[in-house]
C-alpha cells in the first residue's frame, strides 16, 4: 500500500497505484485513503459545498442505453415534458433559496424543437434570476448528452457555461458491451471535445461496478479524466434496473461493495485531480441512506438537490431506488442543510461554486 504522506503530496498515480488504492478492503487502510483526500479537498477547494438544483426537464430519449430505465426501448415509462415556464418556475425557486447553480438534465434529443426550448429556458433563467447576490443571474449546467458543436454553441450563447457528459467507461469494449451499435465511443469522446470547443467547463464521469469492470478499468478511468483535463466529475455506483437488458442477465450487485468502490473512486479522484468539483450523486444515497455525506468525507464537494416537480419525478427512473422522489423541493432543502452541517462543512450560498481548475485554466497568464 502507499505511504500515507505521499498519498496527501502527490498527484501523479499511475494505473497500478491507483487501481491498488481502489482495491482496498483493510478498513485502516480505507481510512487512510479516506483522510488523506479529504485534507486533499479542504487544502485545494476548501471545505464549502455547492449547492446544483436538478431539473429533469424530459424522460424522453432517443438513445437505447443497455443499463438505462427511461432508454427508448422501456415501453412501460410514462413520458413527459415540463413546460419552459415549470423549468424557469424550479429554477427562480432555486435563486430564491441561494442555491447559485442549477442543472438541466434530460434524455436524449436533437430534434430543433428540442434544442429551441433549451436555449429558450436558458435565456429567460438568466434574465430571471438576476439580483445583487447573483448579478449575472444562476450558473447553470447543462446534461443532455451527446449534440453537435452548433447546438452547444447555442446552448453556451444562451449563458449555460458547465456541461455535464458522462462517458461512462472509459474503456472502448466495456462502452461497447452497455451500449448499442448505434452509441459509439467515438462519438461520445468527439463530444466531449466539443463542448470544450464552444468554451464550456467540461464534465464528465463514470459508473462503478458494471459487470466485467475491474479496479484497473476504473484506474484508467481516473487517467482519461486527467487526459482530457476535465473540470468536474459526476459518477456513482452502478444498479441494475429491471427492465433493461443488463437488469435481465440476473446481473446482481452488493450494495455495500457497491458504496465502499465509489467512495474509493471519489477519493482517488480527489488525490489525482485536487482542484476540480466532484458530485456527490444520488445514487450512492439510494444504495445508502447517508452516501451522500460518505461522499463528501471521501472529498466530493458539490450536491445536486432535486427540483423536478414531484407529480413527474417517479418518471425519471434511471435506476431503481431513487431517494427524496416523494419530498418537495424545499423538504429536501432542510433535510440537506442538516446533512452538511452534521459532517461540519458548509453551504456556497449564492455562488456559481465553479472548480478552481477551470478558473485558473480560464485566468488570464
Ligand atoms: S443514459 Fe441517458 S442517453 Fe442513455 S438511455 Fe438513459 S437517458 Fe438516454
Amino acid at each position: 500500500m502507499i505511504d500515507a504522506a505521499d498519498l496527501r503530496t502527490r498527484s501523479d498515480f499511475s494505473i497500478d497505484e491507483m487501481a491498488e488504492i481502489l482495491g482496498a478492503t483493510r478498513p485502516d487502510e480505507i481510512e487512510e485513503i479516506r483522510r488523506a483526500a479529504e485534507n486533499v479537498l479542504l487544502e485545494n477547494c476548501g471545505s464549502e459545498v455547492y449547492y446544483r438544483g436538478l431539473i429533469e426537464y424530459s424522460n424522453i430519449c432517443q438513445c437505447d442505453c443497455c443499463y438505462c430505465g427511461i432508454r427508448r426501448s422501456n415501453k412501460g415509462v410514462h413520458r413527459y415534458e415540463l413546460s419552459v415556464e415549470q423549468i424557469v418556475d424550479a429554477a427562480k425557486w432555486c435563486a430564491q433559496e441561494r442555491y447559485g447553480s442549477v442543472v438541466i438534465q434530460s434524455g436524449e434529443r436533437r430534434d430543433k424543437a428540442f434544442i429551441k426550448t433549451i436555449v429558450e429556458a436558458v435565456r429567460l433563467i438568466k434574465r430571471e434570476t438576476r439580483s445583487d447576490a447573483l448579478p449575472q443571474g444562476l450558473g447553470i449546467t447543462l446534461s443532455l448528452g451527446e449534440q453537435s458543436l452548433d447546438s452547444y454553441r447555442h446552448f453556451r450563447e444562451a449563458g449555460a457555461h458547465r456541461y455535464l457528459l458522462r462517458i461512462e467507461t472509459s474503456d472502448p469494449s466495456l462502452f461497447a458491451q452497455i451500449h448499442p451499435n448505434e452509441q459509439s465511443f467515438q462519438s461520445r469522446l468527439e463530444s466531449l471535445d466539443a463542448l470544450r470547443e464552444a468554451g464550456f467547463q467540461v464534465g464528465t464521469g463514470v459508473m462503478i461496478g458494471l459487470p466485467g469492470q475491474t479496479t484497473r478499468h476504473l484506474a484508467g478511468d481516473i487517467a482519461f479524466f486527467k487526459e482530457k483535463d476535465i473540470d468536474m466529475i459526476g459518477m456513482g455506483p452502478f444498479i441494475p434496473h429491471e427492465a433493461t437488458p443488463i437488469g435481465q442477465t440476473g446481473y446482481e450487485i452488493d450494495r455495500s461493495t457497491q458504496v465502499q468502490r465509489s467512495l474509493l473512486m471519489i477519493a482517488m479522484t480527489r488525490l489525482a485531480m485536487p482542484d476540480i468539483n466532484i458530485a456527490a450523486t444520488t445514487a450512492l444515497q439510494a444504495l445508502d441512506p447517508i452516501g451522500r455525506e460518505k461522499g463528501l468525507k471521501y472529498g466530493a464537494n458539490v450536491i445536486m438537490p432535486l427540483l423536478t416537480p414531484s407529480e413527474v419525478r417517479s418518471d425519471y427512473l434511471l435506476y431503481p431506488g431513487k431517494p427524496c422522489l416523494d419530498e418537495s423541493a424545499s423538504q429536501c432543502r432542510a433535510c440537506l442543510e442538516a446533512r452538511i452541517s452534521s459532517i461540519g462543512r458548509t453551504i456556497g450560498y449564492d455562488k456559481w461554486g465553479d472548480s478552481r481548475h477551470a478558473l485558473e485554466r480560464a485566468a488570464p497568464k
